[in-house]
C-alpha cells in the first residue's frame, strides 16, 4: 500500500539522519552500551544538526514548524540502525509539548534557546516509588512560601528517562491536597533547575534495556522554585498531564511499530546468511511463514501508527485512539521481534546482535507512558464500560 505521511523534506531529513548516525552514533555505541549512558555532549550535536529545534518557534532560534513527522523519521532510523539517542526523546516528546502549550512569553525567553541548542536538556518527572499508574496518588508537594515568591518542593521521583543529564525537569507535585470529590484535584506542573540547592539524583537505575539512556531517581529536599518557574496554572497538572499523555503514547507507538519493522530486517539479513543442515535458514518453510506473518502484523501496526500521526499533527487525536495506538502497535512488536529473535537461534541472545538489543529495548514500550492494562482501561472508558 502507499504510504502518505512523507514528504520530500522528511525523505531528506531521513539521509541527513542517516548519515549522522553512521558517523557519530554507530562508532561509539558500544562504549555508551558499556557505560550505561550516551555522553553529555551527544545532546549538543543533536542541537546542532537541528533536531530539538524543529517544533520551536523561529524567534527561539527552532525551525518553527508544528509536525511530529520529523520525529517519526527519527523512530524509524534509530530502529533500522539498532540504536538509541540516549534519553533525548524525552527532551522533545515529552517535555517540549509542555513548554509550547504552557509556558509564558517570558518563560519561552528564558528557556526555549537553551532548549534548541542542547544547552539545557530536559526531562519529565511524573512516577514515584510508591505511585505510577495511579499519578493522581503522587505525595510529592510543593508549598508556596509566605511572601509568596517562590514554592518549597519536598519529595521523590524515581524511573525518570534523562533524569542524570537534565538542567531542567518538569516536575509534577501537589500544591494542595486531594479533596473528598476528586483525587485529581491540586497537581502543579514546575520547570525545576536541577541544580537548585536541596535537589540532588540518587541512583541511575540499571535497566533490562535502553541502556544507553540515563534513567534515574530524583529526591527533592526543600528545593526552592521560583514562581517564575511554576508551568501554566496552579492546580490544574492533571489536565494538562492528561492533555499530553496522548502525543506520548503516540511516540512510544510509533516507536514499537519502527522496531518491529527493523526486526523483521535484521532477521532477514541474518537468516540468509546463516547455514543449517547444509542450507540456510531462510529456505525453510517455518522461516518464510514466520517472517511473512511478522510483516502482515507491522503492515497493519505502520497503518494505525500513521494514521495516528496525522490525526496528531492535525490536534485530532483523542487520548483513547492514542490509548488504541499504543496498545496495538507496542503488543505487536512484542510479538514480533520475540518471532525474529527466535529465527536468530542463539546469537539472538547475544547482546553483539541487534535483535538482543532490540528486544531487551522494547520490552518496556508495554509498560511505560501507561501500562498496556491501564490503555486497556482507556479504551473500555471511551467505550461506555
Ligand atoms: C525505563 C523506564 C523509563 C521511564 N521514564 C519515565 C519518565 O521519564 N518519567 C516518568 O514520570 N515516569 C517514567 N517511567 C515510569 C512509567 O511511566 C511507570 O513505570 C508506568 O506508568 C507504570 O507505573 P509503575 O511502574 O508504578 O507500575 P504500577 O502502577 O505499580 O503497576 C503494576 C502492575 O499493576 C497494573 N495495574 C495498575 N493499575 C491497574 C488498574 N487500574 N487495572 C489493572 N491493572 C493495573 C499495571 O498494569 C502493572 O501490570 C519510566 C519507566 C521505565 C521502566
Amino acid at each position: 500500500m502507499r504510504r502518505t505521511v512523507f514528504n520530500e523534506d522528511h525523505e531528506a531529513f531521513r539521509e541527513t539522519v542517516r548519515a549522522f548516525i553512521e558517523a557519530e552514533v554507530v562508532p561509539v555505541y558500544d562504549e555508551w552500551f558499556a557505560a550505561g549512558q550516551a555522553p553529555r555532549d551527544f545532546y549538543y550535536k543533536l542541537g546542532e544538526l537541528g533536531i530539538f529545534g524543529i517544533n520551536v518557534p523561529e524567534e527561539f532560534g527552532g525551525a518553527g514548524l508544528d509536525t511530529h513527522k520529523f520525529e517519526a523519521v527519527l523512530y524509524e532510523e534509530t530502529s533500522r540502525a539498532g540504536v538509541q539517542f540516549g534519553g533525548s526523546g524525552v527532551h522533545v516528546l515529552l517535555a517540549l509539548p509542555y513548554i509550547k502549550m504552557l509556558a509564558t512569553e517570558d518563560q519561552k525567553k528564558r528557556y526555549l534557546p537553551k532548549f534548541v541548542t542542547g544547552e539545557e536538556m530536559w526531562a519529565l518527572a511524573m512516577t514515584e516509588p510508591g505511585t505510577g499508574s495511579d499519578v493522581a496518588g503522587m505525595k510529592t508537594t510543593a508549598k508556596l512560601s509566605e511572601d509568596g515568591t517562590h514554592y518549597v518542593l519536598n519529595g521523590a521521583k524515581t524511573f525518570i528517562t534523562g533524569g542524570v543529564h537534565a538542567d531542567r525537569v518538569i516536575v509534577c507535585a501537589r500544591t494542595s491536597a486531594p479533596s473528598a470529590e476528586d483525587r485529581r484535584f491540586g497537581i502543579s506542573l514546575f520547570a525545576v533547575d536541577t541544580k537548585s540547592e536541596g535537589y540532588s539524583i540518587g541512583r541511575k537505575l540499571d535497566k533490562l534495556g535502553l541502556k544507553t539512556s540515563d534513567t534515574a531517581e530524583l529526591a527533592f529536599v526543600d528545593v526552592k522554585v521560583p514562581v517564575e518557574d511554576l508551568l501554566g496554572e496552579e492546580g490544574k497538572g492533571f489536565s494538562y498531564l492528561g492533555h499530553n499523555l496522548a502525543s506520548e503514547r503516540w511516540g512510544i507507538a510509533f516507536g514499537a511499530y519502527a522496531q518491529a519493522a527493523a526486526a523483521i530486517r535484521f532477521a532477514q539479513q541474518y537468516v540468509q546468511e546463516r547455514t543449517v543442515f547444509g542450507k540456510p535458514v531462510a529456505s525453510f518453510q517455518n522461516t518464510k511463514f514466520e517472517l511473512a506473518a511478522c510483516q502482515a502484523e507491522v503492515d497493519a501496526a505502520q497503518a494505525v501508527a500513521d494514521r495516528a500521526l496525522e490525526a496528531l499533527d492535525a490536534g485530532e487525536l483523542t487520548p483513547a485512539e492514542a490509548a488504541s495506538a499504543k496498545l496495538f502497535c507496542t503488543e505487536v512488536a512484542h510479538r514480533v521481534i520475540d518471532r525474529c529473535l527466535q529465527l536468530h537461534g542463539g546469537y539472538g541472545y547475544m547482546n553483539e546482535y541487534p535483535i538482543a538489543r532490540l528486544y531487551a529495548d522494547n520490552r518496556v514500550n508495554r509498560i511505560y507512558g501507561g501500562t498496556s492494562e491501564i490503555m486497556k482501561s482507556i479504551i473500555a472508558k471511551s467505550m461506555g464500560l
